[in-house]
């Protein structure tokens, strides 16, 4: 049996099984972060996410900042996620000893811009000659005990809301991969080009969520919404159903499906990588999360709900199920 067969989620799986539990460890594998119980008044959460070259980005794509910068965003995401704030992280990079100078220090310096952007500092890390560009992040973040965010807290009767909008790195993604990285930088590809290139981790909001006490459960959309929404309904035991007409799509994407004759929906639902906040709450609650500032300023649009049963779905405004062409992002698929 090959590691494609049992897929990513299903390797994960077999490494939970294996490493033993910890009175310490209060979330391990198998949420967006682990979450640690080292004594104080605040818990520690912990994630790494590590980004290879030709697998997760293209240098003829992005600029080494940009890069940077994503590969950075993507585990802030998760620290966002848990509904902490981002203290330290750490950094380690494969590069080809032939790079020059300053595109190495332009790299890192996309890391650093991403982590100050958001209040925390690049402490560390290590460097490694590689043939590859290979970027591994490891974010660490504090939470007040008892406020974190899990995918765990779902429950049927609730409503599902996403910070934000969704579908722009998809979008630019098809668009560099139809057009070529030379496409002229017109103004339709201008959005989506820029939402891909500076995600912006959904920090702040994330902590307003999780101090008001009104979020159940969440996760950050990275591997597609339907399949993240599937996620918190695995590991709350609930069903997730996606209602696609009140998902709302990233400025552009319309335009660019349109352009290059693709579906901006289809994106938004399972493109990935957008770095918002998928949470589970009680519908009424949605006001009260709406006044506060850290919410407000980046949206919270309601886009479905959680019921008794199994899995996630999105379905069209009469019912039906959507196809999607894939069940979001499997590393080994
Ligand atoms: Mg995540």
């Amino acid at each position: 049996m090959q590691l494609r067969d049992i897929g990513e989620f299903g390797f994960i799986d077999r490494i939970a099984r294996m490493a033993a539990d910890d009175p310490a460890v209060l979330v391990g594998i198998g949420d967006d972060a682990a979450l640690l119980d080292l004594g104080g008044p605040d818990h520690l959460v912990v994630t790494t996410d590590a980004m290879l070259e030709g697998r997760h980005f293209r240098l003829d794509w992005l600029a080494p900042e940009e890069v940077g910068r994503r590969a950075a965003s993507g585990a802030l995401s998760d620290i966002a996620a848990m509904g902490a704030t981002p203290a330290a992280v750490f950094c380690t990079v494969g590069l080809p000893p032939e790079w020059p100078v300053e595109r190495a220090d332009a790299l890192l310096g996309g890391v650093i811009d991403a982590v100050q952007a958001v209040g925390g500092t690049l402490a560390g890390g290590d460097v490694i000659a590689a043939d590859r560009v290979l970027i591994d992040i490891m974010a660490l973040g504090r939470v007040p005990c008892g406020q974190a965010l899990l995918r765990s807290g779902a429950r049927p009767g609730q409503a599902l809301a996403v910070t934000g909008a969704l579908g722009a790195p998809a979008a630019a993604v098809a668009v560099l991969a139809e057009l070529g990285p030379d496409v002229p930088a017109e103004q339709t590809l201008a959005p989506v080009r820029r939402r891909f290139a500076h995600p912006e981790p959904r920090v702040r909001a994330g902590r307003a969520l999780a101090a008001s006490g009104l979020a159940s459960a969440a996760i950050d959309v990275s591997d597609g919404l339907v399949q993240d929404a599937g996620h918190i309904a695995e590991r709350s035991g609930v069903r997730a159903v996606i209602e696609a007409w009140r998902v709302p799509v990233a400025e552009g994407c319309v335009e660019v499906a349109e352009r290059i004759g693709a579906n901006a929906l289809t994106w938004a639902l399972a493109g990935g990588e957008d770095f918002e906040l998928l949470i589970a709450l009680d519908e009424a609650d949605l006001p009260a999360l709406l006044a506060l500032q850290a919410v407000a300023e980046v949206g919270l649009t309601m886009v479905g709900r959680v019921e008794a049963g199994t899995g996630s779905v999105a379905l069209d405004q009469d019912g039906r199920e959507i196809d999607l062409p894939r069940g979001g992002w499997d590393h080994f698929a």
